[in-house]
């Protein structure tokens, strides 16, 4: 599987069939999302791509009014509020995303650990269409 190489580019391509790939060290066991073309831990550079549960949980979070361009044109700012968060997946990697299900206009009750599961958003029509990452509280 490791015949793609592990950038940004690849990483959104398998986003769009609705799967979250890292990559993993097959010698050391850590696994990595965004995928990393070597292991930091042990400086192997064979990793391969696997597929993630999408499982995890919220480590982080911010509820952002002055959005960046994308989120703009998504129809995100100051009147329509969203939350950027860190998810602490089950394989034991950090990843950022868009976090939804949570309550945006009290961040006082979004909740450090609430268990979380991987969300493909869909934005923008035709040949603009783009799946961005997301995670979705678990009701
Ligand atoms: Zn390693």
């Amino acid at each position: 599987m490791s015949e793609i190489s592990f950038t940004g580019t690849a990483f959104y391509e398998f986003l769009k069939e609705h799967k979250l790939m890292g990559s993993h060290c097959p010698h050391c066991g850590t696994v990595y999302a965004p995928p990393r073309p070597f292991c930091p831990t042990c400086m192997a550079a064979d990793l391969e791509w696997v597929e993630l549960s999408g499982a995890g949980k919220l480590a982080s979070y911010s509820v952002i009014a002055i959005a960046p361009t994308a989120m703009l044109e998504a129809g995100y700012g100051r009147e329509n509020l969203y939350c950027s968060g860190v998810v602490e997946l089950a394989e034991g990697t950090r990843i950022s995303a868009q976090i939804l299900g949570v309550d945006v206009a009290h961040p006082e009750n979004i909740v450090i650990g609430t268990p979380v599961k991987v969300a493909f958003i869909e934005r923008g029509e035709g040949e603009a269409r783009k799946t961005f990452l997301g995670f979705e509280v678990i009701a």
